[in-house]
């Protein structure tokens, strides 16, 4: 079987996880920007990220025979600070050409604050300027029915933006129906116990269809596992659902959004 991870924080993983990665059949890893569990201090600390991104974990992943892409933008964790999220947003545009980027993410909400907020519209309205894809982060557990909703109204009031273009991630049993009724695509995000574990996630599939959905591990330097799209992929057998479900979930759906980028080439 082969697979597409389209939500992996690599530059946390050690090299075995490629390797593991590549051996279940993964084809690509894609990786949002994300906080590096501390905030970084200036602007250059995004450039060296953005850098890192976009040259050396290429390289890393092509070792293994991974194809690498990523996002870039600032995430709603350091969106608080609105002159360091303007001065690190002029960064982003020199970056958005190479070769690997597919667009503008993961950006969105934590606390759904006021700032962050302000944040997010302004990097909404920097992938629309550049035509990027977007990728969205939706805040956790009790803030998240709440910041979906935020979310989609910030995006549905920008009228440059085309809904089948943004993915709104680590969508649960209580947002997913917005989401895809939004006509924006829904990411399911497998961990071993917050957000959606293997089974959570295989439910979901089962009762809201396979259109505009995808699985993501989202493995970062937390609780998390670089191997749970296989792992569900192999849950999913075992529920006895059909060999091409499986493969349109975890390698046609995400390959038919990302290719919207014309930087997604397998
Ligand atoms: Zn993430």
């Amino acid at each position: 079987m082969k697979y597409i991870e389209p939500h992996a924080h690599m530059v946390s993983r050690v090299t075995d996880d490629y390797e593991r990665m590549a051996l279940a059949g993964c084809v690509a890893v894609c990786e949002p920007a994300f906080w590096a569990g501390f905030d970084r201090s200036s602007p250059s600390g995004f450039y060296d990220y953005f850098s890192q991104l976009t040259e050396h974990e290429p390289k890393r992943a092509a070792k293994f025979g991974l194809k690498h892409f990523c996002w870039l933008g600032l995430n709603s964790k350091e969106a608080e600070d609105v002159q360091l999220a303007e001065e690190v947003l002029a960064l982003i545009p020199e970056f958005l050409s190479r070769p690997n980027v597919l667009g503008v993410g993961e950006i969105g909400l934590n606390k759904n604050s006021r700032n962050e907020l302000r944040v997010f519209e302004m990097q909404v309205d920097l992938a629309a300027r550049h035509n990027q894809l977007i990728l969205v982060h939706t805040p956790h557990l009790e803030d998240k029915w709440k910041g979906t909703r935020l979310i989609l109204e910030a995006l549905q009031n920008d009228r440059r933006i085309r809904p089948e273009r943004v993915i709104i991630d680590h969508v649960e049993e209580h947002t997913v129906e917005l989401v895809l009724a939004a006509g924006m695509w829904a990411g399911i995000t497998l961990y071993p116990e917050t957000k959606c574990t293997p089974a959570r996630g295989i439910d979901l599939l089962e009762n809201y269809g396979q259109e505009r959905l995808w699985l993501n591990s989202a493995c970062d330097w937390g609780v998390s596992d670089p191997l749970a799209v296989p792992k569900t992929a192999r849950e999913m057998q075992r529920r006895g659902h059909a060999a091409a479900m499986i493969e349109k979930v975890v390698f046609q759906n995400p390959g038919k959004f990302l290719r919207q980028s014309p930087h997604f080439k397998l």
